[in-house]
């Protein structure tokens, strides 16, 4: 194992044992279900748009493999703070990523680029993409509504 992939493994180690913005957001604007049954993973994502249209607080809670949840955990730190049309636009980068195995070399993805040698494991994408696939549907309607998505139902 490379130093690199080495450094990869530490940050989803330790996004799946210590998640970040876990548990929820009280009086939430936004929500959405995700699961990948393929796998056994469900997260659960709320989040509130502030009149700016930037995500001003995200959280989410479910259970699944350590990618599923280190991937919701690293979604969630990513997208806090930054307006609903970015995060969607990192939606997009991500599964770029995830079909490419690099981040597209606009995106700033940071800690993000640990999932990266996920695309290496077509069955473990949908692990990956599931929080992604979650969060784009719980943006899906501005006016704020609760959603549902499987990611073993649509594609990538
Ligand atoms: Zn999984």
């Amino acid at each position: 194992m490379s130093d690199l992939e080495e450094l990869y493994r530490e940050i989803l180690l330790d996004h799946y044992r210590s998640p970040r913005n876990a548990g929820h957001v009280p009086g939430a604007t936004h929500s959405a279900d995700g699961a990948n049954p393929l796998c056994g993973d469900a997260v659960h994502l709320e989040l509130t748009l502030d009149g700016d249209g930037r995500i001003a607080g995200i959280a989410f809670s479910g259970h699944g493999c350590s990618i599923s949840q280190a991937s919701s955990s690293l979604m969630t730190e990513y997208v806090k703070g930054r307006d609903a049309d970015a995060a969607l636009a990192a939606v997009g980068d991500f599964q770029r990523m995830m079909i490419e195995g690099d981040p597209p070399p606009a995106a700033d993805f940071g800690d993000l680029e640990a999932l990266a040698g996920v695309a290496k494991f077509p069955v473990r994408v949908k692990c990956a993409s599931l929080a992604w696939k979650t969060l784009e549907q719980a943006l899906a309607d501005k006016r704020g509504a609760s959603a549902a998505v499987t990611t073993d139902e649509r594609s990538l």
